[in-house]
């Protein structure tokens, strides 16, 4: 498997950032990075800043960097993905936590007792927890939402 690029979003890409991070990118966001902050990160931590602000873009300090042209969330995912080289199953790729960007593992049911209410423990059988936040997802309609809406936007990168 190839190394997964990483990315550091600009303040204006915040649901972008938190699709990335459902997707399986390791995406750092924060709705006050300045530019500067934003250089640096990408430069110490070689990562793909994005970002929807011209200026930025065109900073001789970067060496990675991605314009975001479209307004509409699905269209910058497609610009997203559609520039790195995709040699490996994006489907299988792991979620991250959408909400602090940690990387999730799988939790047996019975460990998650009074911490889940009833009716999900009972129609669910598939939980992941954020190692770093503690955040417990589960696999119910909201996980088929995501998912739908990955295949379309790769059916459209083919
Ligand atoms: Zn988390």
């Amino acid at each position: 498997m190839s190394i997964l690029p990483r990315f550091v979003a600009d303040v204006m890409l915040g649901s972008l950032s938190r699709w990335l991070r459902l997707f399986g990118f390791d995406t750092l966001y924060r709705n006050d990075f300045t530019d500067r902050e934003l250089i640096k990160i990408s430069l110490q931590e070689d990562r793909i800043v994005l970002t929807r602000d011209n200026a930025l873009a065109m900073s001789r300090l970067l060496k990675k960097v991605l314009l975001i042209q479209s307004e509409t969330i699905k269209e910058q995912i497609k610009e997203v993905l559609s520039t790195i080289p995709i040699s490996f199953d994006l489907l299988s790729l792991r979620p991250r936590c959408p909400v602090c960007n940690g990387e999730t593992e799988s939790i047996m049911k019975e460990k998650l007792k009074g911490e889940i209410p009833d009716y999900v423990a009972f129609s669910n059988q598939e939980f992941m927890i954020c190692k770093a936040c503690g955040k417990i997802y589960w696999h119910g309609t909201h996980k088929d939402r995501i998912d739908k809406i990955k295949k379309e936007i790769l059916k459209k990168l083919k």
